[in-house]
Formats: C-alpha cells, structure tokens, sequence
C-alpha cells in the first residue's frame, strides 16, 4: 500500500527532469518516486535510510537505483551532501532549509545543525575583501556531541 502522494513544488521536477535531459537520461517513475520521497524528508538521511523508507512506504526501489541517483540529484543541485566522519553521504534536500552550518559528531555520525546570522556577515565580508565570488557556504564543525561525552569522551 503506498501513502498519499507527496507534491513536489513544480520547478524542482522541471530542474531535475532538465538535468536528465541533458545528460540523456530518462525521467523513470522509479527517479520520479525517489525524488518525490527525497523532498518529503525535512531532515539528513542515509542513502539506506530513503530506501528503508521507500520500501515501508510500499515501492519498489532498487539499493542500486537509490545509490544512482542521489548523486544526480546532488549535481542537478536539488540535494546537498554533508560527509560526516566516517566518509558517509548524508543528504538533505535544498528546500528544507536556508544556509545552516552542521556540528558532525565524529563517534555516532549525528548531525546538529546552526544558523549564526554574525558568521553569514562574517564569509561574506571576507568574500568581499578577496573580490570572491561565493557559490555556496560550507560550514562544519568535528568533534564529540554531549551524548558521546557523557560515554566518557
Ligand atoms: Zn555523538
Ligand atoms: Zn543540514
């Protein structure tokens, strides 16, 4: 049984059907239900957690098509990837939030993550003092969440 269908703003199946397109590749259902479950997620996840879900949520997503494809989704710049310290790929969809920059908890991979409007104004002033033209922030901190601490860390 599967769940309700989720929308998906417009412009971002145009943006990812476009990308496909240029890189001759076919918009499948299976693309198209892998995007729809991406954007239904307002938080990271794993590659295996979306295909846990997909299958819960009653598709029949291949592992190898889920694996194919978040990174076209990263390229057609629907879907950021955050490594954390154990060289995973989580993901998080670009709508889901603004600019944010992560803590990474090097023992138990979770992620926090912060908005500092002080260090916004920070990067973009030394953009401007170098004449840089910045793409997009990447902010992340390593280190140990207070969980991991309390294990005595
Ligand atoms: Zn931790
Ligand atoms: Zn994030």
């Amino acid at each position: 049984m599967q769940e309700e269908k989720q929308t998906i703003p417009p412009q971002i199946v145009q943006r990812f059907n476009k990308y496909l397109q240029n890189n001759a590749l076919r918009f499948t259902t299976e693309r198209r239900n892998i995007l729809e479950q991406v954007f239904a997620y307002d938080d990271h996840f794993r590659a295996d957690d979306l295909l846990v879900r997909m299958r819960q949520n009653g598709y029949a997503a291949s592992r190898a098509t889920i694996y194919r494809t978040l990174p076209l989704l990263v390229k057609s710049g629907l879907l950021a990837e955050v490594i954390d310290a154990q060289k995973q790929s989580h993901y998080e969809h670009i709508h889901s939030q603004q600019e944010h920059a992560h803590l990474i908890c090097l023992r138990c991979s979770s992620i926090i993550e912060f908005e500092s409007p002080e260090i916004d104004a920070l990067q973009e002033e030394v953009c401007n003092i170098h004449q840089f033209k910045a793409v997009k922030y990447r902010n992340e901190i390593l280190g140990y969440c207070v969980e991991c601490q309390k294990d005595g860390i």
